[in-house]
């Protein structure tokens, strides 16, 4: 009998290149082929094989709430019966706007896109625009989507002009993007001292999740507000993933940092493409038609999109909702590590929020180059055992970990019991 999920698979690869529509979902880091799923429900998906998994991706952020929540699809329904687009106001996406002012209170105007690339692209052009400057500060091993100026990351160590990471990226482009290292205050510092003044803007993952999950260290985030105020640049917190996750108000309200300005996505569209950008009035009011910085999109606001974003933060918002998911997210980490220790692999983790990070090495990574030296191999092998036993991890070792509220303790026993057998093998 040949699986379902098998000729999918042989189908989709005529039509899409490799047969999908993102790259990490080809399943090319871990080999195999990926499942193709059919529905879900809380923290479970099915497969096209009829396979249940729990679920530790969550859609790759969004689904904080867990899959299919009712009050979610009934908002879903409800909006697509009354209409699916208008290319012209309404009055939730006012709604959507006011909430995010009100939990993440450095965004004092916000204004909604589709995705988290375009906001993080926006996000970028209003930077330069606002400031009179071109370059940007990146760092290594964030990923803040792909558009052209940010699809870079150039080799590891010392600061350098970036070289494009991706074909299509024109060196001119590249070359107005710095790349430095996560992490490291000093390179912060010698690079404003040296080009202060020539700088837009400094964007970050305040929570690195892009290259498996590494926290940043004691004085980075401060050092980069700091660097950013002095030197009239603009301090951009790419949310996209921790927003509404690593704590209501973001990553930044976790780490006590005002950045200028904010990007979002994922949680916001609760599962339907929503992204945002957003911050101080001052910047903010350089968008088009108020402003110089033109920035415009036929589907931004999508009412049916917006009732899903809605539905999702007022359930995010509720008492308890983040202690609870991120007593969840410690657990299933406190009890890989257990497990991994009773059957002497040399293994850590580390959770914040509902985000967690899983490594094969002793310690969790500080900077990319130490993500860089985690055993890939045992990874593979780990991912597949989980896999194999109905546990649905991200297939690459350099990729965050999603809990959800839909995430009780019979799914972490089971993913602990499957990951008993996995360390043991
Ligand atoms: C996912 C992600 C993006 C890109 O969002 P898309 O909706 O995939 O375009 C940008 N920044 C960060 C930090 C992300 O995690």
């Amino acid at each position: 009998m040949t699986s379902r999920n098998d000729s999918l698979f042989e189908r989709a690869r005529k039509r899409i290149p490799a047969g999908v529509n993102s790259p990490v979902r080809a399943f090319r880091a871990v080999g195999g082929t990926p499942p193709f799923f059919e529905r879900a429900s809380g923290p479970h998906l099915w497969d096209a094989d009829g396979k249940r998994y729990i679920d530790y991706i969550g859609s790759w952020g969004p689904m904080v709430v867990g899959h299919t929540h009712p009050k979610v699809v009934e908002a879903v329904q409800a909006a697509a019966a009354r209409a699916l687009s208008f290319g012209a106001p309404t009055e939730s996406e006012i709604e959507l706007a006011e909430a995010i002012c009100r939990l993440v209170p450095s965004v004092e105007m916000v204004r909604l896109v589709s995705s988290g690339t375009e906001a993080t692209m926006s996000a970028i052009r209003l930077a330069r625009g606002y400031t009179g400057r071109s370059l940007i500060v990146k760092f290594e091993g964030c990923y803040h989507g792909h558009t052209d100026s940010l699809l870079v990351k150039v080799g590891s160590g010392a600061l350098t002009f970036g070289n494009p990471s991706s074909a299509g990226v024109p060196p001119e482009t590249a070359a107005h993007t710095l790349v430095l290292d996560y992490n490291d205050i000093v390179q912060v510092e010698t690079l404003f001292k040296d080009k202060g003044s020539q700088i837009a803007g400094v964007i970050v993952e305040p929570v690195a999740g892009n290259m498996n999950l590494v926290l940043p260290r004691p004085g980075f985030l401060e050092s980069l507000r700091e660097n950013c105020s002095r030197h009239g640049a603009v301090l951009l917190f790419d949310e996209v993933m921790t927003g509404f996750r690593v704590a209501l108000g973001g990553a930044q309200a976790r780490y006590g940092i005002r950045p200028d300005l904010t990007t979002l996505g994922k949680v916001i569209g609760g599962g339907l493409p929503v992204g945002a950008f957003g911050g101080r009035r001052e910047i903010m009011e350089k968008i088009a038609p108020l402003g110089p910085v033109y920035q415009a999109g036929t589907l931004s606001g999508n009412p049916v999109a917006v009732a899903a974003g809605l539905a999702t933060l007022k359930l995010v918002e509720e008492k308890d909702f983040q202690s609870t998911i991120e007593a969840t997210t410690r657990s299933l980490v406190d009890g890989l590590i257990a497990e991994a220790k009773k059957a002497q692999v040399v293994f850590s983790a580390q959770s914040v929020g509902s985000m967690f990070g899983l490594y094969f090495r002793a310690s969790p990574p500080t900077s990319f180059a130490e993500v860089l030296q985690c055993d890939k191999d045992r990874f593979n092998r780990f991912f597949h055992a989980l896999l194999e036993r109905g546990v649905y991890l991200a297939p690459s070792a350099y990729e965050a970990g999603f809990v959800s509220a839909a995430h009780g303790p019979t799914e972490i026993d089971a993913t602990l019991a499957a990951a008993r057998e996995a360390f043991g093998s």
